[in-house]
């Protein structure tokens, strides 16, 4: 199957939930207005051109492992300012059968900040022009249908395509560990849309990478699946350290304001302590406090000692 954006979703279409979901992976709370939202089917169960096929637990899996995962313009992981993310995915069910399961696919949601930058992409998929996807995923076993032996283990004599009795070999992938970036393809119908399947090699050869004592050999292949994912870590590690360094210095300045008896230094503390998630809450429930406690017009009152407010916190530390 070619992986595909499907529909686009008018700003007023979009649901409390998907926003909540998509403000999980934004840096400040987005409203409807400010994103554009489409979904995409990634890939489904039926058996593929290369003789393999995703059962429906594996699609399962996938659907968490997409979770969160950025799709480019092209294939340089430098556009970043034309991105999408996938904040939601689901296996959904289709009518008929495949191999015993109910026909299923994968659909991802995702979405894109409304800007200049992303103005030419957005009219591209909403017009249908940008319409097909690359996406990849690696996969830790890969089983015959016939015999179910693992390839990835000792190969069997079955062959992808034959009959063998009442049944046609295929290979299914099991056992998802990774889904990786994916992009827009930038000329349709070319053939690298659809799904890029590794057989969870990477994680293997890195695993083995890091115990070896002697020299290693890699594939030019290896090698640029090695330093995109090495410039995706990176990136990454600078985001998340830039954003973990903002929401502490704004927890340290929240608490300040909504909880004067607690020492700069005592603050600072706790901000270093918490990890991102707790973080975060703590950032949202002390934001709301403090909107509570200062409203924004009279800014020259004294405040009151403000019993009931405090009490509403959820938050004791
Ligand atoms: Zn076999």
């Amino acid at each position: 199957m070619i992986s595909q954006i499907e529909k686009t979703l008018d700003s007023s279409l979009v649901s409390d939930s998907q926003l909540e979901q998509i403000n999980r992976y934004t840096r400040r709370a987005f409203e409807r207005e400010e994103v554009f939202v489409f979904s995409l089917i990634l890939c489904d169960n039926e058996i593929d051109r290369d003789g393999e096929r995703f059962p429906r637990a594996s699609l399962e899996v996938l659907a968490k492992l997409f979770l969160g995962k950025t799709g480019i313009f092209d294939h340089s992981p430098v556009s970043q300012n034309q991105s999408a993310r996938i904040f939601d995915a689901q296996v959904e069910e289709l009518p008929g059968q495949v191999e015993g399961e109910p026909r299923c696919q994968l659909r991802a949601w995702a979405y894109m900040v409304r800007s200049d930058k992303n103005k030419d992409l957005m009219l591209d998929i909403d017009g249908g022009i940008k319409k097909e996807v690359s996406v990849g995923c690696a996969v830790a076993k890969i089983t015959c249908s016939i015999c179910g032996a693992d390839w990835k283990q000792k190969p069997c004599a079955h062959q992808k395509g034959v009959r063998y009795g009442e049944g046609l070999c295929h290979h299914r992938l099991e056992e998802p560990t990774d889904a990786y970036e994916w992009s827009f393809v930038a000329v349709p119908a070319q053939k690298n849309a659809g799904v890029t399947k590794r057989a969870a090699c990477s994680h293997v050869d890195l695993e083995k990478l890091w115990r070896s004592t002697g020299d290693v050999s890699l594939t030019p292949g290896d090698l640029r699946e090695l330093k995109s994912r090495y410039q995706a870590l990176e990136e990454k590690a600078r985001a998340g350290e830039e954003y973990l360094a903002r929401l502490k210095g704004e927890v340290v300045k929240l608490l300040a304001l909504t909880r004067p008896e607690i020492t700069p230094a005592l603050a600072g503390e706790i901000a270093a302590r918490l990890e991102l998630s707790q973080l975060d809450q703590l950032q949202k429930s002390l934001s709301r406090a403090a909107a509570g406690r200062f409203p924004p017009m009279p800014q020259l009152c004294p405040q009151p000692e403000d019993q009931d407010a405090q009490q509403e916190n959820p938050f004791v530390i």
